[in-house]
């Protein structure tokens, strides 16, 4: 094997969008994967406009489409009682934003930057488990469960949530929120109910939500259920259980319970994700994906933040490189570490706000009701921050959106009673 430029860590999602993107940019990039294949767990993902932008920019936006779904609307509503609560018009925001919003199942999506490193000519190895880095000069490298030191120029981190280059850069653990998804991918002519395929939807209820959309052209139904553990609350080791899942959605609509018989019970996804850092590289070695800001899901852009992070990184080392073909490594991580972080911190800490307000109860969920209602269905300041072209410099980065606070919903509580016919 002849040394690679980049060796990256992690044949996820992230690691392989950016040997992808490195190999577009003329690079030699190796891969290592742990596991004996490379594959994704067999779920569905939604694909916001940052990340059809760029997929389109790879060239793989069609194939994407082919294989995914692109749905009409994305719709939420309460999860107690069914009612609608705001929504957002796709093709609107495809107009918007230029590109699509699209739900794909993983594994095509996984396989479509598989299929894309292979014939750029990306070296996929497997069975190569990382528990070791080192660097010296210009030089960095990965060592194997096995003693095989693979050198670069640069190695990329793409480990995902248990990262083991994490720690070059701090001395933290995963966030437990106490959180576990149940997922089931459905034929759909075994569904047993009528499904609008045209819509994402997303039931929200007291600790607990429901989201559902087509897969593959609408063969198949999508659905992931997420609740909170009691027994995670309590400390115990022994949690998420099927039949904590059971007691969870006990008090939620039919449009719910009939989604229920269909999820998977022999296997779930406790949620955990970390504190956002601020830097994610040391020397020649940088963190990507995961690795470096693993996000609770609610905002639906943990795979997208890492394929943005490949892309970001690309875009500076094609502007970086010199005519003799070096690249300014140095330049280009600095300029990816100036960008990356603050992004990734704020669509970190708006999951979890969003996630908060999503399993609201009591008066509280009433609030939050009142306000998803009174929202303007083609407001976009929710959206123009994270759906619009990703930042390649600080500066290029858009200002975030301003939080309402739910107690604000009680004058518009009064004021929708009060235009109410007695
Ligand atoms: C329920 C749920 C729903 C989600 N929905 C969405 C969504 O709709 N949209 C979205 O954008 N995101 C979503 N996400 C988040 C998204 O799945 C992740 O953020 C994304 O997959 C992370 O990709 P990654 O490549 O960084 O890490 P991973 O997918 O974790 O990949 C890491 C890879 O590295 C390998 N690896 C690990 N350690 C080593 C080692 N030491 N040596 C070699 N290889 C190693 C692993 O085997 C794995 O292949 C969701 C997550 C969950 C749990």
């Amino acid at each position: 094997m002849s040394t690679p430029d980049v060796v990256i860590v992690g044949g996820g999602i992230g690691g392989l969008s950016t040997a992808f993107a490195l190999s577009r940019s003329g690079l030699k990039v190796r891969v290592l994967e742990q596991a004996k294949e490379f594959g994704e767990v067999g779920a569905g993902i939604q694909l916001a406009p940052n990340c059809t932008r760029m997929l389109d920019d790879y060239g793989l936006l069609e194939e994407a489409k082919a294989r995914g779904v692109v749905p009409d609307r994305m719709v939420m509503r309460d999860a107690v009682d069914g009612s609608d609560l705001t929504s957002l018009d796709l093709r609107d925001l495809e107009r918007k934003y230029g590109f699509p919003y699209l739900v794909i199942h993983r594994s095509d999506l996984h396989g479509l930057f598989l299929d894309a490193c292979r014939e750029a000519g990306v070296e996929l190895l497997t069975e190569q488990r990382v528990t070791a880095y080192s660097q010296e000069g210009d030089k960095a490298t990965a060592t194997t469960d096995a003693g095989t030191v693979h050198e670069g120029a640069v190695v990329i981190a793409a480990d995902g949530l248990h990262s083991v280059a994490r720690k070059l850069v701090v001395d933290d653990q995963p966030v437990s929120s106490a959180y576990v998804a149940y997922r089931g991918t459905v034929p759909i002519a075994e569904v047993g109910r009528p499904v609008d395929l045209s819509e994402v939807v997303v039931y929200v209820g007291p600790r607990c939500h429901f989201v559902h959309y087509g897969l593959r052209g609408g063969d198949l139904l999508n659905q992931v259920a997420v609740f909170e553990s009691p027994k995670a609350l309590a400390g115990l080791e022994d949690w998420g259980t099927p039949d904590e899942f059971d007691t969870a959605f006990a008090g939620t609509c039919d449009a719910v319970q009939q989604g229920l018989p269909h999820m998977w019970r022999d296997k779930w996804w406790r949620m955990y994700d970390r504190d956002p850092i601020t830097t994610w590289v040391d020397g020649r070695i940088a963190l990507l994906g995961d690795a470096a800001h693993p996000p609770l899901q609610y905002m639906a852009q943990g795979a997208i933040m890492a394929i943005e992070d490949g892309w970001v990184l690309a875009e500076h080392v094609k502007r970086l490189r010199g005519d003799g073909g070096a690249v300014d490594w140095a330049g280009a991580l600095a300029a990816y570490e100036a960008v990356r972080p603050e992004h990734c911190r704020r669509v970190l800490l708006t999951a979890r706000a969003w996630g908060e307000l999503w399993h609201l109860d009591g008066v509280e969920r009433e609030q939050r009701n009142v306000l998803l209602r009174a929202r303007k269905v083609d407001d976009c300041s929710f959206t123009d921050w994270i759906y619009g072209p990703t930042a390649l410099f600080p500066e290029d980065e858009p200002t975030m959106f301003q939080p309402i606070p739910l107690v604000s919903a009680d004058g518009l509580a009064s004021d929708l009673a009060d235009s109410l016919p007695r």
